[in-house]
């Protein structure tokens, strides 16, 4: 079997910890390879070359960073199919849903190449006679990045270009479960021209991410991931006088107002929950169904659910492939279950899909009649099910959304130019969406969400990836006014 190693100090570091890991093809159930878990020592080896580095990067002229970035765009780019290929292999994902994912990275990559024009500080001459005030922005040193499974490539993306554009060196711990993708893509930023160093990869579980927001060298984690250790991540971090971002689940709900265009509306519908198995932090989960429409629009979303396409992520046919484990799939099985006992009328059951090998798979499901009260509300599941909610009111879906305890995403449909206005106010998220399911923002602004889905206050990527990654230094300084007394400057004036 293949084996996954570290990455330091630009060279495959092979670990002896002893400590290992499977990672597994979903859309076949077997093992592809063994991983290593890094100890202690080795996350303080990746710390230590980053470190070092930063000596020398954090000084690198803005040319030469913006000169590197864009080679490592460009390889990305170019290796765009390569990477697909790995994140289909061990996330499962269908290979033009990985193709997607690279294309939303290199969107960071590209915001990074900007980085001369996103630093600039302000200045202020004659704040006071002779006096002039500038602020600045200036690395912190070496950061941290702990990312989840479900975009193995772009998370690491929302990070690791900002961070080194701004002069930083980056520790990267990818997800235990599929660190294919990232690897091959930190080989890239080597090949790029990065001086060794300025990115490493450890693998690893709990152990490296406790190292890591503990080490005393390293002075911010940058983190996504659920909602229970996103929080476990803020106050460790925060006990180590360390800053964090610290993003979290979510339970994205999606209005649908009784004029919304109901093929629009139940298209996005299909492809925001069961896209990607539903594995996403901006899958709809919820559709709130308001007034007449709940009918016609649970039929037309029915209809699309037949002719779905489930299947091995390298098919291109495949429309949606595996869940990550078998515990994941086993899980939301339970909750389709949980939801029949608890009273919720199931349209369309995922369970009853038979698939012909030993994949993680499970049909798509669409649960009615669904209150706030079941399970499968309540939680966030993390599958290819969606549930509906019928509501009596646009005010009641609003409601929903402002007592559900995340805030990632919200969306609503609707022709009503007034009503889509309102629920931008309204809405208790921090990513809005009207006519559009999944509102993920484009690189130059930045991604998070509210309440349960975002622990602290910075969210990721765009001008917040660059002020996060930065600290702000303001220079007072006084030259004597040459109106007032004269400046020898040493040497002849024309004067
Ligand atoms: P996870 O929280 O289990 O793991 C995330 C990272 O934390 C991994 O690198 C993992 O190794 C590490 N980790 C896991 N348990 C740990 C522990 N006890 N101590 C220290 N580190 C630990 O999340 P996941 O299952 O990989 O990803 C899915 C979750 O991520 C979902 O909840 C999803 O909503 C969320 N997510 C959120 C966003 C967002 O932007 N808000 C984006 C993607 C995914």
């Amino acid at each position: 079997m293949q084996s996954i190693q570290h990455l330091i100090d630009g060279a495959t570091y092979v670990g002896s910890a002893g400590r290992t890991t499977n990672v597994y093809n979903p859309a076949t159930g077997e093992a592809s390879a063994e991983l290593a878990l890094a100890s202690v020592e080795e996350v303080d080896l990746a710390v230590a070359s980053a470190q070092a580095a930063f000596e020398t990067w954090g000084k690198t002229s803005l040319a030469r960073r913006t000169k590197l970035m864009y080679a490592f765009r460009n390889l990305v780019e170019a290796n765009a199919a390569e990477i697909a290929k790995r994140l289909t292999a061990e996330h499962g994902k269908v290979l033009s849903d990985a193709m997607g994912e690279v294309a939303r990275g290199l969107e960071n990559i590209e915001y990074a190449c900007g980085i001369a024009e996103t630093l600039k500080g302000s200045y202020n001459e004659s704040a006071s006679t002779g006096v002039d005030v500038y602020s600045v922005r200036q690395p912190l040193g070496v950061v941290a990045g702990i990312t989840p499974f479900n975009f193995p490539a772009m998370v690491p993306l929302w990070m690791i270009p900002n961070a080194v554009a701004c002069g930083n060196t980056f520790v990267l711990k990818p997800s235990e479960r599929d660190p294919s993708a990232p690897l091959f893509m930190a080989e890239l930023f080597q090949e790029a021209g990065f001086p060794p160093g300025v990115l490493n990869v450890v693998q690893g579980d709990k152990v490296a991410v406790d190292r890591l927001l503990d080490h005393p060298d390293v002075k911010a984690a940058s983190f996504v991931g659920s909602s229970p250790i996103a929080k476990y991540v803020a106050e460790r971090a925060t006990a180590n006088g360390k800053r964090f971002q610290a993003l979290g689940g979510a339970k994205n709900h999606m209005v649908v107002l009784p004029d919304a265009d109901l093929d629009l509306a139940a298209d996005a519908a299909v492809s925001a929950a069961y896209g990607s198995a539903g594995e996403r932090c901006m899958a709809i989960s919820v559709v709130a169904a308001v007034g007449a429409i709940a009918d016609p629009l649970i039929e037309a979303i029915k209809v699309r659910m037949d002719k779905l396409i489930i299947g091995d992520g390298t098919n291109p046919d495949s429309e949606m492939g595996p869940l990550i484990t078998l515990e994941a799939r086993d899980r939301t099985a339970g909750y389709i279950g949980g939801a029949v006992e608890q009273g919720a009328t199931v349209v369309v059951d995922g369970r009853d899909q038979n698939f012909d090998n030993d994949g993680f798979f499970i049909g798509v499901s669409l649960i009615d009649n669904v209150t706030t009260d079941m399970d499968c509300y309540k939680d966030e599941i993390f599958g290819p099910v969606l549930s509906v909610v019928r509501c009596d009111s646009y005010q009641q879906g609003v409601e929903l959304i402002k007592n559900n305890p995340w805030g990632n995403g919200a969306a609503i449909f609707t022709q009503n130019g007034g009503a889509a206005r309102q629920f931008q106010e309204d809405a208790d998220a921090g990513m809005v969406g009207i006519n559009v399911p999944v509102p993920v923002p484009v690189g130059y602004h930045s991604f998070g969400g509210w309440k349960d889905s975002l622990f602290g206050d910075t969210t990721m990527y765009g001008p917040e990836g660059v002020k996060f990654y930065t600290k702000a230094k303001v220079i007072t300084s006084r030259w004597p006014d040459p109106a007032t007394s004269r400046v020898d400057l040493g040497f002849p004036t024309n004067e």
